[in-house]
């Protein structure tokens, strides 16, 4: 306390000197300059005592003059003084300059005669720069060209789509192509008749043996056109480029889906799955190899996909995970559900995200295993079956805020033989009653569908139920018919052509897109 009491009057005091110190400054500019200070305008003398000198004192007024004069003249010998000082640094200056433009001058010669390298690099370094320029215009050039024509891949791309789609809008959003299998023993069937220069077309035939003797035999023929019929020379690779188009809609966002229909032994497995052989290979390979093939191309113009397989089997109207890898004894039961946004899914199904061919062949070959390895007569067994195919397609192209969903399934069908009923009993006549009902229930909602009616009874099998999304307005549908050319077959023959017949007949909606 007693320290900050003695500090007090010290502060004061200062802020008291400070004020007066301004004062006196400012006082500079007014008439009375104070003493010891120079002020730069020249105040009269005679204002130095404030008071004016009278008329008669002549003298006086002289005195004030001289003090005027030599007040003058001092100041004009200082600013001579100035003046000369600053000569001479103006002179210094000048010689300063002097120096150092020749040294300036001493050392461009020295760099361009006495170390020609460094002009030389000197050079080099200018010559880089405007390359550098001229380059960096170049690329810019380039990029704008390139944005452009990315611009015009991505609206070539929807342009070949909506074309390519048009198409097969045209074409008929379900088609029936008829394949008729070799005959096993070789030769030629008698009674199916492919016209040489027609491949819709096909006619069966059967020579009805008169009691009369030969000549009255009569023949009954029926005729059948579809969108296309194979005959049975026709390679896989050819039946696959009539589809492959479909497949191309796949990846497009349109929901495919592709049956195999017909009696068994009539080559439906051959058809959607066939051999091991290049050549020998079926729909199913032939479309997962195109699907990547393409989506590769597409990934190039910015498109992103997602790959999801699954493969169900329906027996008996229960659903089977083909692609289940967990104890036998453990296997869980499924159901089928239909999301809010109308998606179907089966629940404890195997949803395997894929990335490439091999990932799906690798699958194919799992659920042949899990079918063989299930029953005792594989044959026997898959032809009482359903297997549902089903590859999940999502397409992102992030840079143009464009997806689509679509689903691509390949249906190889139980047999559709009828069987007698007096033959069939127990577990044979549930097996056929189930193949029947869902069969015949495919064949009413396809009718359905194309009648546009406003309840279509997918429900009726769980075969409709599960492909419900595939085969409604917005999808395409394509139907094999399989055919066995023996003689024996003929029932079953004219049973098949005439269910496909039907099909044929129906059209279904307009598909569009799935984008969003
Ligand atoms: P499904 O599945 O309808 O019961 P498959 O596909 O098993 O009939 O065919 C029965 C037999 O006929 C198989 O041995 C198959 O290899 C053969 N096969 C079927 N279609 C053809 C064809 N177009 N060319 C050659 N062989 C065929
Ligand atoms: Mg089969």
């Amino acid at each position: 306390p007693l320290q900050n009491h003695s500090r007090l009057p010290v502060m004061s005091g200062k802020r008291v000197l400070s004020a007066s110190s301004s004062e006196s400054i400012n006082s500079c500019s007014d008439q009375q300059p104070a003493q010891g200070v120079e002020c730069v305008s020249l105040a009269p003398i005679a204002a130095v005592g404030g008071s004016r000198r009278p008329a008669w004192d002549l003298k006086g007024k002289v005195t004030d003059m001289e003090g005027k004069i030599s007040n003058y003249q001092r100041k004009v010998q200082t600013v001579a003084q100035e003046n000369e000082s600053l000569k001479a640094s103006v002179a210094k200056s000048r010689q300063k300059e002097a120096q150092m433009t020749s040294d300036l001058q001493e050392l461009h010669t020295q760099l361009r005669y006495r170390v020609p390298g460094n002009m030389q690099r000197v050079d080099y370094y200018v010559k880089m720069g405007t390359t550098l320029r001229e380059t960096q215009d170049t690329v810019r050039n380039l990029e704008e060209t390139v944005a452009r024509q990315t611009d015009e891949i991505h609206c070539g791309e929807m342009e070949r789509r909506e074309l390519h789609n048009t198409i097969q809008e045209l074409k008929g959003n379900i088609r029936v192509f008829c394949r008729v299998r070799p005959l096993q023993a070789g030769g030629q069937s008698d009674h199916i008749q492919l016209p040489a220069h027609d491949n819709k077309a096909l006619t069966l035939a059967k020579t009805e043996e008169s009691h009369i003797g030969r000549s009255g035999d009569t023949q009954k023929s029926y005729n059948f056109s579809f969108d296309r019929v194979f005959g049975p020379s026709i390679p896989q690779k050819d039946v696959f480029e009539e589809i492959s188009l479909l497949v191309q809609s796949a990846l497009d966002g349109y929901n495919v889906c592709c049956f195999a229909y017909g009696q068994t032994g009539s080559g439906k497995t051959y058809t959607m799955e066939g051999g091991e052989m290049e050549d020998m290979r079926g729909v199913i390979p032939r479309a997962v190899q195109q699907i990547f093939q393409a989506s590769k191309k597409l990934r190039e113009k910015g498109w992103k996909f997602t790959f999801t397989a699954s493969f169900v089997e329906i027996y008996n109207e229960t659903l089977r995970d083909l692609l289940y890898t967990g104890k036998a004894n453990k296997r869980p039961e499924h159901e089928i559900r239909k999301s809010a946004n109308n998606e179907v899914t089966v629940t404890n199904l195997t949803y395997q995200k894929v990335n490439s061919e091999d990932e799906v062949c690798n699958l194919i070959a799992l659920a042949n295993q899990n079918r063989s390895t299930a029953r005792t007569n594989m044959n026997d067994h898959s032809s009482r079956s359903h297997s549902v195919f089903q590859l999940d397609i999502e397409g992102e192209n992030s840079g143009r805020d464009v997806k689509c969903k679509s689903s691509l399934c390949l249906v190889d069908l139980a047999g559709s033989e009828r069987v007698q009923k007096s033959q069939s009993q127990g577990d044979r006549f549930k097996e056929m009653t189930a193949i029947n009902g869902s069969l015949t229930n495919l064949g009413i909602v396809i009718a359905a569908l194309a009648n546009k009616e406003s309840y279509i009874p997918y429900r009726n099998s769980k075969l409709t139920y599960l492909l419900q999304s595939c085969l409604g307005g917005n999808s395409k549908t394509l139907m094999f018919v399989n055919i066995s050319p023996e003689a024996d077959s003929f029932p079953e023959t004219l049973n098949s052509l005439r269910f496909a017949s039907k099909v044929n007949d129906c059209v279904i909606g307009t598909a569009s897109a799935n984008r969003k």
